[in-house]
């Protein structure tokens, strides 16, 4: 059964329980509304204190009244689940007492209670078997397909309750745009056919838990009004071989039923692992699953009307051949939000739940750098918790402070909130790289600028504008390269006491880079125009028995020359750095406020006359 035909039905179980609880407790609550009880009464007719009774009931149901009259004038009453124990006793002791019939409604609640639970439950199965019928054929409400047992989750598009769109997925703008021409195109084939233009088959969402990668997939379906076919990696992978592959092609012979719809993979990586790095069971299974994907991808053509989205945290460990063009050729980084994203992603999660005034979300947003959507919504759901146990019907801004603690612990190491020294490190860090990338004249320029954590490991990045494919690389090209990457390190160690930990992939590229040039380019003077690398089974002349290489001699003066480019590199970039501290200082402080800046604004922060000044 699916996950969310499951949900629903709880929901629906939920509230019939709820119910009959507050109808059990409503109705006991007015049949012992008095302290009066069978043994009080018992007591008083020993005592002879009761003098005259009444027995109000009605026929058909064997619970009634009992008020009794005691000597002083007194009324008793009270309800009783069985007349005939208090007639008894009331003829035990020959106290004198009527019995009354009274219409029904008097005792409507004992009649209520057992009529509201079966209408309950009459309605629970009715809306059960709706649903199982509606998958059958298309109508109306949320689906489970069982067709061909792919095991999907179907929405469509327009009827479905849970339908979103790009409004509800807060942040993500430039996701957004990228993803609006796949829009455009389900609502719309003809209008791309018609003019030849290939729309992608595969769009790969790649980020971190809980940004909201699953969220806009459906949110793409719901933008553009069509069926949404959702299957979970992890769903294909079964025990029986053979399962997982079934699975794939049924889901494929349903989406062509449905177009134009969107097929969406969630957590790709658990069926499109690269090939041949399984351990233990399932990996033929594994195998074959995938390769049945390949085969369905390949199997429609590209302007069909059917998108295959995917999500997966790691695009590293999927296989090759699933990036193949044709196949999702196209990707979407969606990384955690910025200090903006965030504060809208809270606001979304904090509708539906009231705040105080002085409850401050710019603030949140700002003290919560590295939180995801999702580690923002369970932010806001414990502060509502927070503030409910508290018996307050809205939020103060202390429980929304009070509960980052505890949903940081929750959150472990995929999302950590970064403190503010981490960021003003990172800001400075990143800064140095930007500004070695606009002043350097070989250098791409500078596309965005962000201190948000990758998810990856990397505190932040610089990422400059996708570089031409060239056939060559020049000497002073890859000098550059160099001092781009040292870059990170020298604006730590001219800002901080200290430096971090921060540059390891940085320092490892330039050396890499650095080696290179020494050992496979014959970029050395000292070295001359040998190739000493051995990784494309290139051997020295003399050597050829020696498969290892070089003497230790060589090795050390390789290692001199990559140290010589190295400290050349560096002089050179401090020197760059050095020139523009004042750029340095402003481009550092915009990313502590913005946390993720683009071209235009981080090229603004330097001086007009800038290329007149320097050089
Ligand atoms: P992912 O698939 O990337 O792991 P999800 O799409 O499942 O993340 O997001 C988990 C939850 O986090 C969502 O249900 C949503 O409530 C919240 N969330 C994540 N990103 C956003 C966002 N950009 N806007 C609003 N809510 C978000
Ligand atoms: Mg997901
Ligand atoms: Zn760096």
């Amino acid at each position: 059964m699916g996950r969310r035909q499951n949900y629903g039905t709880w929901i629906w179980a939920g509230i019939v329980i709820t119910l009959v609880i507050i109808f059990c407790y409503v109705a006991e609550e007015i049949q012992y509304s008095n302290d009066y009880s069978y043994v009080q009464m018992r007591q008083d007719l020993e005592e002879g204190k009761i003098v005259r009774g009444e027995i109000r009931q009605n026929k058909e149901v064997p619970t009634g009244q009992v008020i009794v009259w005691m000597e002083d004038g007194d009324q008793r009453d009270m309800y009783v689940s069985d007349i005939a124990v208090a007639e008894y006793w009331l003829e035990h002791y020959g106290v004198f007492f009527q019995l009354i019939d009274v219409p029904q409604d008097n005792n409507l609640l004992t009649v209520f209670v057992p009529i509201v639970t079966i209408g309950l439950l009459v309605f629970i199965i009715m809306f059960m078997i709706r649903a199982t019928a509606a998958n059958n054929n298309s109508g109306g409400g949320i689906k489970m397909n069982t067709f061909g047992k792919s095991r999907a989750y179907v929405y469509d598009g327009d009827e479905d309750k849970d339908r979103i769109d790009f409004d509800k997925v807060a942040g993500l703008k430039e996701e957004k745009e990228d993803l609006q021409e796949i829009v455009q195109f389900l609502k719309d084939p003809t209008k791309f056919t018609k003019v030849g233009a290939r729309i992608p088959k595969g769009v790969l969402l790649v980020g971190p838990p809980g940004t909201g990668k699953t969220m806009m997939a459906r949110a793409v379906a719901g933008e553009a009004h069509v069926s949404f076919l959702s299957i979970s990696g992890s769903d294909f992978v079964e025990m029986f071989v053979g399962v997982g592959a079934s699975r794939v092609r049924d889901l494929f012979v349903d989406a062509q039923r449905r177009r134009p719809c969107i097929v969406f993979i969630d957590e790709i990586d658990a069926v499109a692992r690269r090939r041949g790095s399984g351990v233990g069971g399932g990996h033929d299974e594994r195998e074959q699953t995938l390769n049945q994907l390949l085969v369905e991808m390949d199997g429609f053509s590209a302007n069909e009307g059917i998108i295959v989205m995917a999500a997966t945290n790691r695009v590293d460990i999927l296989d090759p051949a699933i990036l193949r063009p044709g196949r999702f050729d196209r990707r979407i980084m969606v990384g955690a939000p910025d200090v903006q994203g965030r504060e809208e992603i809270l606001r979304v999660h904090s509708k539906g739940k009231p705040l105080a005034e002085d409850v401050d979300l710019k603030e949140i947003a700002h003290t919560t750098a590295g939180f995801t959507g999702a580690d923002l919504e369970n932010l806001m759901n414990e502060a509502a918790i927070l503030a409910a146990k508290e018996g307050r019907a809205f939020i103060l801004q202390q429980d929304i402070k009070s509960s980052l603690i505890k949903v940081e612990v929750g959150a472990e190491k995929r999302s950590r909130i970064i403190s503010e020294e981490e960021k003003r490190i990172t800001a400075y860090h990143e800064a140095g790289h930007a500004i070695l990338f606009h002043v350097l004249e070989h250098m791409e320029a500078v596309y965005t600028i962000s201190v948000i954590p990758t998810g990856t490991g990397a505190a932040g990045y610089t990422m400059p504008l996708p570089q031409k494919d060239e056939m060559f690389l020049t000497r002073g090209k890859m000098l550059e390269r160099i001092q781009v990457c040292l870059g990170g390190r020298i604006a730590e160690e001219l800002i901080l006491e200290d430096v971090t930990t921060g540059a390891v992939q940085d320092i490892k590229q330039a050396t890499q880079i650095a080696k290179a040039m020494v050992t496979k380019y014959g970029m050395s003077s000292e070295m001359g125009m040998i190739s000493y690398s051995d990784d494309d089974e290139v051997f020295i002349g003399r050597d050829f028995a020696q498969a290892k290489g070089f003497s230790e001699m060589t090795a050390a003066s390789i290692d001199k020359e990559i140290k010589l480019i190295i400290d050349d590199c560096y002089q050179k970039a401090k020197a760059i750095i050095l020139d523009h501290m004042d750029v340095l200082h402003r481009c550092a402080n915009l990313l502590i406020e913005k946390e993720k800046i683009g071209r235009e604004e981080f090229e603004s922060l330097f001086p007009k006359s800038e290329d007149i000044v320097t050089e």
